[in-house]
Formats: C-alpha cells, structure tokens, sequence
C-alpha cells in the first residue's frame, strides 16, 4: 500500500511536494497557480465543497463496517478507529489509526451479531449497507456543515443548498454503496479470488490493510471466516473491501508519497482482491463540469504514483471514475510504462519550476487559460465546442483581480484616505509594493550570548548589542535557530547587519531602547567601515504602516487572526496574534467580509520565513485598526 512516510533523507520535504490539484491548476492557467500558491490567495469554499466529503466520508464508513459486527441501526460511532498522532514528514501532526499494540480496535471488542441476522444476500447486504449509510450521513453532513461554517471564506448559503442537495448526496452514497457491491458479488462470482483460502486462515493481512475494525497487523481468522463450504456475503464483503482512507484520519493524513519524495496523493479507492491493482476515483458529481477534462491524468498520476512506491514492478490494471451524481462507472485508459515514464518527465519538470524554484517571478505565469469543456453527463465528450479564449476568466476566484483578466476591477492604489465612516481624520496610506521595512546597520559588537525568550521563556536565540558610536548602541536579537555567522563574529568584531527590522525593546534593565530584528532574510557579515546605505542611529524608529486595500481572503489560525490584503501594488499578509480578546480589539465591532475595502492604520512589518507580512498590535497605548474604507471617499 501507499508509502506513507517520506525517506528519511528526504532533502525536499512535503512542503515542496506537487500533488495533482496543483498540476490541475497551474494546467487550467498558470497565472492561476501564481495566485493561489505564490500570492496565498485563497478562493471562496460553497457549501458544494463540503458535499464531497461528506459523501466519500459516509461511503467509506459503510465500507469500513462489518455487518457481522456492527448492526444496522448501530450508532454511526460504533466502527470508529482509534488514533494517534503521528509527524506528517512537514513537522504536523496529524491523525492515524494507531499503529499501537495497546490501541483499543473496536472489531477485537464487539460481541458478534447472532448468525441468523448476518446479510446472506444481495438485498440483504444492500438494506444493511444503506441503513448504516442513513447513520453515516447524518454524521457526516453535520461535520461538513460545521466545518463549512468555521470556515472564514465561505461563501453561499448553506439551508438553502441543503435544501436542494442533501437528499441527491444521501442519494450517492447509495449509488457508491451498489457499485461497492458489485464488487462483492464479482468477489462471490470468483469463489474469493485468489488469496481467498488464505484470508480464512489469517494469513493473507496486506501490510496496509483496508480500513476493517482491526489492527494493522491483526493475522487471526476474520470472525466471519468460515472453515470450509462456499464463500458467504459476509466474507465477500470482507475479501473485497479496497483500501481507502480511514474516515477518522485527519485531512491528507493519509498520502502516498513518491520514494524520491516529490510528489504525493491520496487515493480514494483501490481494490486488490483479484491480485490486481485497481483504482478507482469518487466523485460526488454528474462530472459534467470543465474538471472532467483534468481526471484522467489524475487517475494517470495515481497509476504513476503506485507504480513508482511499488520499485516501478506493479502496474495499476485499471482505473476507474465513479460519477455518482448519475451514476456510472467510467473507465479511463490506462497508461502503459512508456506513457507513465513521460508523465513522470511531466510532473518532475512542473515540480522543478513550481516547487524548486526559490522565487517566482509573475511574468512567468502568463495568464493563458486552457480552454473550457463542456461534458455530458459521466464525464463523457461532449460536441459543444470548448469556450476559448479568456472564457475560464468569467467562472475564476481572481477574475476581479488578475491583471490578464478582462473583468479586471480597479483596486485601491494607496495615498491619502479617510480612516473611519464618522471621522474626518485622514491617514496617508502606503502601496503595499512600497512596503520595505528593512535597514542596514554598521556596528560593533557587544556582549553576544544566548537568551530565552520571552513569553515562554523556552526558545532561546543569540541576542547582544551593536555600539554604532559614543552612546549610540541597539539591542540585537536573531531570530533563527542555527544563525549563520562569519567565524570572526565575537565581542569586540565590527560588522554589517543587512535586513534587520526596527522595533521598540523594554528590558527592566535598560528601559525602552531600539531593536533589531533578525529573521530570515536578514544576514550578518564582517565589515571595516560605514558606508553609505548604512542607517544613522537618529533615524532608526519602528516603521509603522498604513494601508488602504481590499481583503481577498481570511487566514484564521488557532490565536492567530489572519487576512491577506490587496492593492494595485501586490498583497500582503495582515496577521494579529492573541486570539478573540486582541482581534475583538482590533475590529472594534466590524465583522470585516472577503472583498470588503479596508483601511489598517499602525501596522508593523516583519519577516517571516522570508516573506513580509504586517503585524497588528493591540497594547494599552496604541492598537492596529482595521476599518471599512468609507463610501466616496
Ligand atoms: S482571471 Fe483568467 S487569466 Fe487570470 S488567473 Fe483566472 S483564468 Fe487565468
């Protein structure tokens, strides 16, 4: 099954893996991959995109369900795995089943059902497997709906899509629950296939097991395993189940990575009970719209995938689209190995310009949209002619803001503005391109040494001071874990700071002072004298910014309130850290909306992994302040 972790050298790291829906979205238009992963700007979530989870999450729960076990009108909770959490390879952690011996796996500590209730059909198995799917649903669309209502860019509304909708999606899960089925009934036609004999003896457990109630390395007879006769329902049902997703695993928890660590995917499900590899794709959809297009070199890039974390000797023998919506099954060709072996020429030559390049530059992600394709109903060509030309433009999240787009809307440009609705008070606001909060200092050094920090006092970094003449000195502190520094850095040592960031210092020691920041960009070289870019002490204050821009997106964090802002000059992260209390402080009562104009006086910039982004600060003094911009200004 998939390799879950990546090498242990791994010197990419996930952070710089592709996945498919980047390839999809830089295929559709590359400046749309420039918007969405270089620029952070995030599109807005309907309630549509949580239907999809909710459908494959109600699926997968009847799947992983044992009808010898788990009655039909058993709370949706009965089946559920246990989990631990495990390092995702990008320093999360993320939900697993758990991999512990001590781990409490619900099929070990279940009473099996009487015999005499077991489904022995296929109309029984199909009203077991649908009245848990009723359970499972019920679940599962309360989750999507919470989930869509936390999150902060959604848009639409959600009673009124679950008007319209929710019976369809109840009505998929059903749809995927018979093509499951035939599955089974394929498996019975088999006599099990051939790891059948085996399976009843417990002796045929792959090392990643389908998602079943059991432990990963459970090797005792299924208690559905018979010891002899012809193969019953429920041990079809066990035989056949594929390998997917637990459903209690967090969010892409689950992916498969490529040995060399530069690509990744999830797959939703793959059937190996004939000896052969199958996957096969969910889709909770008619698969009418443009995305049909991209699927088949998605399920190529599973074929790909599982090929290439199989030391490239298993081929996948078939894949498959379930469309749901209709339903029907669409096979998709497969590709044979010289067709894998140009794919992965694709994808590496995508991955090195998308994910190895250090800075991307927007002149290279021209704004030249794929064409538009209409589909019939199960992902079937249709004869409409595709929509050419700058036609995706009408249906994309940065139609109003992408310079190449022909709907493009005028953005605020910065200059003088009104700061709130019933004051007269105007701020001069910055052009988020002009935004350069960085100095360069010439100095000595002075007493360096390692301090913990504050508030948790746990992390420390190199702080000391830098003397830059007679009684004119600023504190120092770099902000990195493993600074590099020249082998000449020590007390006494005369040097050039470049990037540093101004902010205000209090010690009880030294009362308030001036300090330096160091982070990311920042570096420290040997020098022998001033020049003359370097900043004189009498100009060195905390820079403070004033912005006038439109929110494209939120950014919500656990303590963190996040946006990203918009002008005609470029974007910009605007963050506040401290949970409600601080944001409630910051917004005063505005409940500020994606694409609302704004004004954000005193803000402070900083580096953050590189990049800068703006800072609110709510102290007794003075606070950050995010307003509407007023109407005719
Ligand atoms: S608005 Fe048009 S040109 Fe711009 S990213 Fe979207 S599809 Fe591409």
């Amino acid at each position: 099954m998939p390799v879950l972790d990546p090498p242990e050298d791994d010197p990419i790291g996930p952070y710089r893996r592709l996945s498919y829906s980047q390839s999809d979205t830089h295929r559709r238009c590359p400046r749309m991959w420039y918007h969405r992963y270089v620029l952070g700007l995030l599109g807005g979530t309907p309630p549509i995109f949580a239907m999809g989870h909710a459908v494959e999450g109600a699926l997968n729960r009847v799947m992983r369900d044992c009808p010898a076990l788990v009655a039909s009108d058993a709370p949706s909770e009965t089946f559920d795995s246990p989990l631990d959490e495990y390092d995702n390879g990008a320093g999360n952690m993320v939900l697993r089943p758990s991999t512990h011996s001590d781990a409490k796996w619900p099929a070990l500590r279940i009473m099996p059902l009487p015999k005499s209730v077991w489904p022995n059909n296929r109309k029984a198995m199909t009203e077991w497997a649908k009245a848990r799917a009723e359970r499972h649903f019920e679940r599962e669309w309360n989750i999507a709906r919470e989930s869509w209502e936390e999150d902060p860019n959604r848009i639409g509304d959600w009673d009124s899509f679950e008007d319209a909708r929710k019976e369809d999606a109840l009505e998929m899960v059903y749809a995927g629950i018979e093509f499951h089925l035939d599955e089974v009934e394929d498996c019975i036609s088999a006599k099990g296939g051939p790891f059948f004999e085996n399976w009843r003896i417990g002796k045929h457990r792959p090392k990643w097991p389908a998602p079943d109630g059991l432990p990963y390395n459970y090797s005792k007879p299924h208690i559905c395993a018979e010891s002899e006769g012809e193969i019953t329902w429920n041990e079809a049902w066990e035989v056949a189940r594929p390998w997917f997703c637990d459903p209690d695993a967090g969010l892409f928890a689950l992916s498969a990575v490529h040995p060399e660590g530069w690509l990744q995917g999830e797959y939703d499900l793959v059937y190996r009970w004939t000896g052969e590899i199958r996957i096969h794709d969910v889709k909770a959809s008619l698969g009418t719209s443009d995305f049909s297009f991209g699927y088949p070199e998605q399920l190529a890039t599973y074929a790909y995938l599982w090929w290439a974390t199989h030391e490239r000797r298993e081929m996948v023998t078939e894949l498959e689209i379930w469309y749901l919506g209709v339903p029907v099954r669409k096979k998709i060709p497969l590709p044979d190995e010289d067709a894998l072996l140009r794919l992965e020429r694709r994808l590496k030559i995508l991955h090195q310009n998308l994910k190895l390049t250090e800075k991307h530059l927007e002149r290279n992600f021209p704004g030249t949209p794929a064409p538009v394709r209409a589909f019939l109903p199960g992902g079937e060509f249709s004869d409409v002619e595709p929509k050419v030309g700058m036609a995706r433009c009408e249906s994309c999240d940065y139609q109003t803001i992408c310079s190449d787009s022909p709907l493009e809307k005028e953005l605020p440009t910065g200059g003088e503005r009104r700061f709130a609705v019933s004051s007269q008070a105007k701020v001069n606001c910055t052009p988020i391109s002009e935004i350069y909060p960085f100095v360069t200092l010439f100095g000595t050094v002075r007493e360096p040494n390692m301090v913990k920090q504050w508030p948790t006092f746990e992390k420390e970094y190199l702080e000391f001071f830098l003397d830059l003449g007679p009684n004119e000195w600023v504190a120092v502190v770099v902000k990195k874990d493993d600074p590099e520094l020249p082998s000449e850095f020590e007390h006494g040592a005369m040097i050039r700071i470049k990037r540093g960031i101004v902010a205000s210092g209090w010690r009880k020691d030294l009362g308030n002072h001036i300090r330096i920041d160091l982070s990311f960009s920042s570096s420290i070289e040997i020098a022998t004298s001033s020049k003359g870019g370097d900043a004189r002490f009498a100009d060195l204050r905390p820079y403070s910014y004033n912005i006038n821009a439109k929110i494209f997106n939120f950014d919500h964090r656990e303590n963190k309130w996040g946006s990203r802002l918009i002008d005609s000059s470029g974007t910009i992260a605007f963050q506040l850290w401290g949970g409600e209390e601080k944001a409630n402080s910051l917004l005063e009562g505005y409940s500020p909306e994606r694409g609302d104009e704004v004004v954000l006086v005193g803000a402070r910039a900083k580096d953050q992994f590189g990049k800068i982004v703006l800072e609110g600060r709510v102290t007794k003094n003075f606070s950050t302040r995010l307003r509407p911009a007023p109407e005719n200004d």
